[in-house]
């Protein structure tokens, strides 16, 4: 029997400091990564609750073990919750993270061999849109579609020329690193041209979806795939949304077929994150999430950055170095900025010259920021932090006048009340 349900520290004094650790990082630095976010106690509570002790292979009503009937209400809940919110005909909530969603949703589809066709990895697709060493660029035949290199936007007559030239069984839109609305119609137009299925990959912008702030490609897509916890706030995890035409193959791809047990806990966090992400509340935070992103462009800009595309339609932005210091890698960019208290990544843009391993770009996002409570007021502040931060480089006083500049900032902004970080913030 455990004597206690509080972690305490004798129960393991390292992890502990260093939990402690993460939370004075989130508290005291700016995250800027697009992908990431603040999620709420309630999903953290459920995240951390008993239900991580509970065994459900299979899904609601059809267990191969005993004692489901609360998690099979929890996960007709979230499955009820999520369909709701996207109007969707079905809805997969078990898939671990975005990675095993599109896993699933490709053993679904596809047969090993058959040709799929995804944005570029180095415009702006991911890794599991046909990478050579990733498991989709292993067992499937993936062929990309890039932007234009002038407007660096997605150019639809490319995108259908090269579907007439390859004729993929599955055209796979979305991205992890675009700054623009993806518009799912001409995607589906050019599947039906070819007798192609339509996969949209939402990872990155299910919450603007959810919360109005970008268009919703469900009724285009035949299947929706996206990660609950990014701009969707929720916990760490996947989801599926398809036609009823699909459900089947969808279902049986993900259990049995590329994984196991269903994480009770998070889909229990995720079924809360999907309540939150219908309130009122969210379609402020999404539609904020927006103008804060176009307000930090254009501060980024007046700094002396180029933005590719011009700015943005979301919540991020692929910034160009070279116009404000041609010799700045974003490779050296990140870990400056990482000394000086600001979290982002580097991050190749359309016909970037650089490597993937040294960029000359950087992605920044403002979820998290928007979270905290942040408009576009602060934004100015930021673009001109991470201006002085790079030119700060190597002095080390320097550095850590706009570490606690950035400190002070984030102080004004607690993502959780009565929550503060343990170490000084700005003298
Ligand atoms: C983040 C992301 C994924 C993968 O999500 P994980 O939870 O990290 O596996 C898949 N597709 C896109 C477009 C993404 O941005």
């Amino acid at each position: 029997m455990y004597t206690s349900t509080a972690f305490t520290s004798e129960h393991d004094t390292e992890i502990n400091t260093l939990l402690q650790g993460e939370l004075d990082r989130q508290l005291t630095t700016l995250q800027l990564i697009a992908s990431e976010n603040f999620t709420s106690p309630q999903v953290m509570r459920a995240a951390g609750s008993v239900l991580t002790n509970k065994y459900s292979e299979g899904y609601p009503g059809k267990r191969y073990y005993g004692g489901n009937r609360v998690i099979d209400h929890v996960e007709a809940l979230a499955i009820d919750r999520v369909k709701a919110l996207f109007g969707a005909e079905h809805a997969n909530v078990q898939p671990h993270s975005g990675a095993s969603a599109n896993t699933a949703v490709y053993l679904a589809l596809l047969k090993p061999g058959d040709t799929a066709m995804g944005l570029r990895l180095d415009q702006g697709g991911h890794i599991t849109h046909g990478l050579p060493v990733s498991l989709s660029g292993q067992f499937y035949n993936f062929v990309s579609y890039g932007v234009d290199e002038k407007t660096e936007r997605i150019d639809f007559d490319h995108v259908r020329q090269v579907a007439l030239e390859h004729r993929p069984k599955l055209i796979v839109a979305g991205a992890t690193a675009y700054s623009r609305i993806v518009d799912a119609q001409p995607f589906r137009e050019i599947a039906d041209e070819i007798g192609a299925l339509l996969m949209f990959d939402a990872a990155h912008i299910a919450g603007l979806i959810a919360g109005g702030a970008h268009p919703s490609p469900v009724p285009y897509a035949d299947v929706v795939t996206f990660t609950t916890h990014k701009t969707l706030r929720g916990p760490r995890g996947g989801c599926i949304l398809s036609k009823t035409q699909h459900a089947a193959a969808i279902d049986k791809a993900v259990f049995p077929g590329s994984q196991g047990g269903p994480l009770d806990h998070v889909v229990a966090a995720k079924a809360i994150a999907f309540f939150e992400a219908s309130q009122p509340a969210f379609r402020t935070y999404a539609a904020q999430i927006v103008k804060n992103a176009q307000a930090l462009a254009e501060a980024m800009k007046r700094e002396g950055f180029r933005l590719c595309t011009d700015g943005t339609d979301n919540h991020l932005m692929l910034v160009d170095l070279r116009p404000f210091d041609k010799d700045l890698t974003g490779k050296r960019a990140q870990e400056i900025l990482d000394v000086a208290g600001v979290s982002l990544n580097k991050n190749q843009f359309p016909y970037d010259p650089r490597s993937p391993f040294q960029t000359s770009g950087l992605r920044i996002g403002t979820p998290s920021v928007t979270t905290q409570g942040m408009t576009e007021a602060d934004m100015p502040l930021i673009a001109s932090l991470i201006k002085a931060a790079l030119l700060a480089a190597d002095d080390e006083a320097r550095t850590a006048s706009v570490r606690d500049e950035i400190a002070a900032l984030c102080a004004k902004f607690p993502p959780y009340s009565g929550v503060t970080s343990t170490v000084s913030s700005a003298a």
